[in-house]
């Protein structure tokens, strides 16, 4: 994944009626919300899809984009860039869009893109996010490098697996033995124990109200809990050792998104981390720009594990289309979609394309 190869936003942009941005992403993911926020802030939208995604959106008549681009396989995008671009279009990236066209791909598709794509080179590389996260001074699951060693529950994560999936959970040498799957790469981390928030920021390098940073300001616009399956109601018939004995194994794959508030008393370090981690993006890549969320697990002590970044913006947004109890406090319905296409309206006003996009 080399930098060089992303084509020069300036080169993407030529020709394009900025008056008349598109914004565009693949159907799915969070796809209504970033319809839906960029109709309410006047934009047209493009939904690209494969054939049969396209009816239920029928069911949603506000999350519908303008205009469907249909394509056989999301992997075929790049090669409708010139298309696209003759459309004005300005693509969201969100979770699936990365995955279905594969990092690469991503990377060097001449479309102009919302964010730092650089990103993606600190986010996908397990050992990158780690320097990243705790050289900006955030506290990250202890990492276990020798299985031997293990004297505690562990999760145990394969390299670039989607939603949890293959995941799994050991509290000895023995029974991490028995599971491993060892062809496959993978990272041993402490399982934290706590409490699990996602927490959904929102940076933004061109303003400067609200809680701001050495150069622009950061927005806290909700967070949210993934529903996991099968962990999250395993307990439903017995007990995870009871059902490891007999071979049953929890996953850990994302189905749904439910929304939760945090006691008040934490929101400062909630600020602070968010603040940390964007200003040491800013000095290793260009800094994370638009959506973020910090995965973390709060301890009993009360302090913060954060587990994982997601540079772009998540499903855990989703339950928040009419806006969460903390973007309330700063506009009455802003979703993370909304506020995306603000940023985007915002930049095209006062010519600063070219700082929100890549
Ligand atoms: P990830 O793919 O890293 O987001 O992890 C998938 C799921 O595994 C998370 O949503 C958590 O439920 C769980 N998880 C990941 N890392 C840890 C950890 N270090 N401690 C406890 N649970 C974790």
């Amino acid at each position: 994944m080399a930098a060089e190869k992303t084509p020069s936003l300036e080169e993407l942009l030529s020709g394009y009626d900025t008056d008349n941005l598109v914004i565009a992403t693949v159907c799915s993911h969070s796809s209504l919300q970033i319809f839906h926020g960029a109709r309410k802030e006047g934009f047209k939208t493009l939904g690209i899809a494969i054939g049969d995604r396209i009816k239920f959106y029928e069911g949603f008549p506000l999350g519908k984009p303008d205009e469907f681009f249909v394509v056989d396989n999301y992997k075929d995008i790049p090669k409708y860039a010139d298309e696209l671009r003759e459309k004005n279009v300005v693509i969201i990236p969100h979770g699936s869009f990365v995955e279905y066209l594969g990092a690469e791909e991503f990377m060097k598709l001449e479309i102009p893109t919302f964010g730092n794509r650089n990103v993606l080179i600190w986010e996908s590389d397990r050992k990158k996010e780690r320097e990243w996260l705790e050289g900006a001074g955030l506290t990250m699951p202890e990492q276990i490098d020798d299985p031997r060693d293990i004297d505690k529950p562990v999760i145990v994560k394969y390299h670039g697996a989607k939603g949890g999936k293959g995941f799994f959970i050991a509290k000895t040498y023995e029974e991490f033995e028995k599971l491993i799957d060892w062809s496959k790469p993978f990272t041993i981390q402490e399982f934290v124990m706590g409490t699990r928030y996602y927490l959904h920021y929102f940076y933004s390098p061109i303003r400067d109200d609200g809680y701001k940073l050495k150069q622009g300001s950061l927005q806290l616009l909700s967070m949210d809990r993934r529903d996991e399956t099968t962990i999250d109601e395993l307990q439903r018939i017995g007990s995870i050792s009871e059902l490891e004995e007999i071979g049953i194994h929890p996953t850990f794959v994302v189905t749904g998104n439910i929304p939760i508030v945090m006691r008040e008393s934490l929101l400062p370090e909630v600020f602070k981390m968010g603040e940390n981690v964007v200003e040491k993006s800013l000095e290793l890549f260009g800094g994370v720009i638009g959506p973020f969320c910090l995965e973390t697990v709060i301890t009993e002590d009360l302090k913060f594990k954060v587990f994982e970044i997601s540079a772009r913006i998540v499903a855990g947004t989703n339950p928040y289309i009419s806006g969460s109890p903390y973007s309330d406090l700063i506009e009455p319905e802003l979703s993370t979609g909304r506020r995306i296409a603000q940023e985007i309206r915002y930049a095209q006003k006062n010519d600063l394309l070219h700082e929100i996009l890549s």
